[in-house]
């Protein structure tokens, strides 16, 4: 057991990450034989595959409206949310812990592909490293001369390596996906990310935000075998935002790349550790505008 998960009466705690929790019902002996899984997104915080001293006050709150709100704008596409779950007003069905209200999903378990599938609108990050390295990104060429922040010429699909918990991913060609889950999944993964992106960044755009780049997963249904979109969904954890308005006036990269997710946290931290040994403690004013960045962007998108 996790210490920072807590008892929930009638589930048992299966599994935690860097930021959320997995419970399944307590007659269930484990995820291969739940009916339902509840995902319980924490206030925790990670950079550089670290989970960070103190947590962000609300995060967890903020991740689940997002990834509720952006699978409600993506109906077409199927997902894993149970069917009585819906954003009726009241955030969630009746079956969700008080103790969790509002930061938890109810979800279908599902055969979870071992990869990423990360899609990028924009240069930067670990695509730009790898970039300025090899004029490349997992294997795909790119025209010289962009900068960091750049928009590509065309979404591209950069899939990563799902590692098991405490091991880095790692960014692999999509011939790598082929050998990992077959050719049909492979391709049918990579298509699904590129149209989810372009239909998602659409809908972000015309309300100033840019989704720069983003991480779905995907799992395999176990009875209709279809692949259904996971995980959490274009939240701030999994996607970085940037103001458009300032990404179009902007000079320099720092103006350019003006984030609404945890770019800031990451920022501090590469300034003041030499990722060697434990993170320090995030300071009061790094917790506070990171929070507040986060609700300035569910309120752009969602319009509360
Ligand atoms: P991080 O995302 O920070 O790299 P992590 O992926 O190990 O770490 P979390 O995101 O905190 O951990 O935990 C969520 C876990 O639940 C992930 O392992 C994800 O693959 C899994 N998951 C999400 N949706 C489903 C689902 N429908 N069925 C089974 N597992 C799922
Ligand atoms: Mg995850």
């Amino acid at each position: 057991m996790n210490p920072t998960s807590s008892a929930l009466p009638g589930w048992s705690h299966v599994y935690s990450g860097k930021v959320r929790d997995l419970y399944v019902p307590e007659q269930a002996s484990g995820l291969d034989d739940a009916a339902a899984v509840l995902v319980v997104a924490s206030d925790r915080v990670s950079a550089f595959d670290h989970v960070l001293e103190p947590g962000i006050p609300g995060k967890g709150e903020l991740l689940t409206t997002l990834s509720l709100w952006w699978f409600d704008q993506l109906a077409d596409v199927p997902n894993h949310l149970l069917a009585d779950h819906r954003l009726d007003g009241e955030r969630v069905v009746d079956d969700i812990p008080d103790a969790v209200a509002g930061r938890a999903m109810l979800v279908k378990p599902l055969d979870m592909y071992p990869i990423e599938c990360v899609v990028r609108g924009y240069l930067t990050g670990s695509g730009w490293s790898e970039y300025q390295a090899t004029g490349r990104v997992c294997g795909i060429p790119l025209p010289a001369g962009l900068a960091n922040g750049d928009r590509l010429p065309e979404p591209i699909y950069t899939p990563a390596w799902k590692a098991p918990l405490g091991q880095h991913d790692e960014n692999i060609s999509f011939e790598r996906t082929v050998e990992l889950v077959g050719q049909d999944a492979a391709t049918q993964l990579r298509a699904l990310s590129l149209a989810i992106y372009t239909e998602a960044a659409a809908i972000a755009e015309r309300r100033g935000v840019i989704i720069a780049d983003t991480k779905f997963e995907f799992g395999r249904d176990r009875g209709t075998e279809t692949i259904t979109l996971a995980d959490e969904v274009l939240t701030s954890d999994s996607s970085r935002y940037w103001d458009a308005a300032a990404w179009a006036a902007g000079a320099t990269p720092e103006e350019r790349m003006a984030s609404f997710d945890k770019q800031i946290v990451r920022d501090w931290l590469a300034a003041n550790w030499d990722k060697n040994g434990v993170p320090p403690e995030l300071p009061a004013n790094i917790v506070e505008r990171t929070a507040a960045r986060y609700r300035e962007l569910l309120e752009r998108l969602t319009g509360e």
